[in-house]
């Protein structure tokens, strides 16, 4: 997961006037998803703000899926301690919209690995009693869900070098806790992303420790210089927004600084 800024989304010409219109027409009883394909006009634009990655485990999308999700739920809230008919008033409102693939989107069991996970109706609260059930402010409500267009959320995400499974990245027990949750809900520990996501970490371990001693005998011989910067490139480009899991790489990256190789926390800088 990596912070994306929804400010930056281009909306498409006279698409805040049907918006409004099928706002309206939601308020006055008509059904959501009669009107689809007004969230589904934003698909490309949402897409291109994260390189055609899901905002939540960072796997490419294909632009064909149903891909936009409602971060508040415009159906039914599972989690909600009162019968909840979503929050219908927030469906045609960009700031509501992340663009998600099928396992983080859609409930899913994955017989393999013996998971199961995805978003669907699920919208839990750290505090269950302010949750707002009619039209109007959500200011007061805190997701437990960890979001991509918050800026420190993302940081809260790690993952483990050993297997690639994910896993909270705070030691702070309620930050933890939203780890936890989001880990479950995104189904974020899905077996098959865990491998990919593995496989990258392999990758960028293997060309840290080649960085690490191409920087050390670089100290006695310029010439190897150029070795360094040819393995710190590929570092770079793995934690570089547009490659695959690239918060959870980060945070790989963050784990092995050490005093004698500062080039790791310029490359996090960079
Ligand atoms: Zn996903």
């Amino acid at each position: 997961m990596r912070y994306i800024d929804l400010a930056r989304l281009r909306l498409p010409d006279g698409w805040l006037d049907r918006a409004a219109v099928a706002a309206a027409a939601v308020s006055g009883g008509a059904s959501v998803g009669d009107h689809a394909p007004v969230w589904r006009e934003l698909k490309d634009g949402l897409a291109e703000l994260f390189h055609d990655k899901c905002w939540y485990c960072e796997l490419p999308v294909p632009r064909s899926d149903n891909a936009v999700d409602h971060f508040r739920p415009k159906g039914r809230v599972s989690d909600a301690a009162q019968k909840h008919h979503g929050y219908t008033w927030l469906a045609f409102d960009p700031s509501n919209f992340r663009y998600a693939c099928t396992f983080c989107n859609s409930r899913r069991k994955d017989l393999e690995g013996g998971t199961v996970g995805g978003k669907a109706d699920r919208f839990p609260l750290m505090d269950e009693t302010q949750r707002v059930y009619a039209a109007g402010s959500i200011a007061g409500e805190r997701p437990m869900l960890l979001d991509p267009c918050e800026v420190g959320d993302w940081r809260l995400l790690g993952c483990r070098k050993e297997n690639g499974t994910p896993c909270p990245a705070s030691t702070q027990a309620d930050l933890i806790r939203r780890a936890e949750v989001s880990i479950d809900v995104y189904h974020l520990h899905h077996d098959p992303t865990c491998k990919m996501r593995h496989r990258e970490a392999v990758k960028l371990l293997s060309d840290i420790e080649e960085a690490k001693a191409a920087f050390v005998a670089a100290q006695a011989d310029h010439a190897m210089d150029v070795a360094f910067k040819k393995v710190a490139a590929r570092i770079l480009a793995a934690v570089r927004v547009d490659a695959p899991f690239s918060g959870e790489m980060r945070f790989l990256l963050s784990g092995e600084r050490d005093t004698d190789h500062p080039w790791i926390q310029e490359l996090l800088e960079t």
